[in-house]
């Protein structure tokens, strides 16, 4: 069960939770005023309303898991949104994290390989507020070639190698956000398409994701 109700309790359990990421070198001012805009615990069993502002990731349903904010605000604050940029999501989970880059004013295009995790969103009351996310059900690594280019591209699972074709469908001077695995942790990266195909790579911190896997389910 989920509740959609916004209480002041919830609000300023939400400022509180900006305030912990803030110190923790999130300095995008707009990245931290989505987090704030955004309630969690609607995606969010409600068994854990009362902890969904604890900066933790949480189990949603088929094992897998919604990011811990720290998380997301880490790989929105590389992708550096702008309005109107076309971003691709890999790996939809509960949504909260497309949430926040539609907040942001992004037209986002997102991909899940678990059909009942894809089923579970087309019925989110809270999607109707966000017309510019697109869901898909499809493998991540193959991307949209359909929409591409992107102007971002950002992967939300441990991806055990750089998908190629993800490199393929992004703009020249867009960036490509992931978590490498590397061994049990993730290592993130944020690359960077140049004009002449080569890629530029940014190296920053560890992080644990759940595995980004081959296929539908
Ligand atoms: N962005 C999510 C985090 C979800 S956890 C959120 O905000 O809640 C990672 C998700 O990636 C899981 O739902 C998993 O099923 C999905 N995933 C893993 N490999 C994938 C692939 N190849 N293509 C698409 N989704 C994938």
């Amino acid at each position: 069960m989920r509740s959609f109700e916004d209480t002041y309790r919830h609000k300023g359990l939400r400022k509180k939770l900006v305030d912990s990421i803030r110190n923790k070198e999130i300095t995008d001012e707009n990245v931290l005023q989505a987090i704030l805009n955004i309630p969690r615990h609607f995606f969010l069993d409600t068994a854990l309303d009362h902890i969904a502002y604890e900066d933790r990731a949480f189990p949603i349903s088929e094992g897998q898991t919604i990011s811990q904010p720290y998380t997301v605000a880490y790989q929105t604050q590389l992708l550096e949104i702008k309005p109107y940029e076309k971003v691709l999501e890999i790996g939809t989970g509960s949504a909260y994290q497309a949430t926040i880059l539609a907040e942001l004013g992004a037209n986002v295009y997102t991909i899940e390989r678990q059909k009942k995790l894809f089923e579970l969103n087309k019925t989110f009351y809270f999607r109707k507020k966000y017309p510019n996310i697109k869901f898909f059900y499809g493998d991540g690594f193959e991307g949209l070639p359909t929409y591409a280019p992107f102007d971002k591209i950002v992967i939300t699972a441990a991806a055990p190698y750089i998908p190629p074709k993800l490199i393929e469908q992004l703009k020249t001077g867009g960036y490509l956000v992931l978590p490498l695995d590397e061994g049990g942790l993730q290592r993130m990266l944020r690359l960077t398409k140049n004009a002449d195909g080569s890629i530029m790579e940014e190296s920053f911190q560890n992080f644990s994701f759940v595995p980004m896997l081959k296929g539908k389910q």
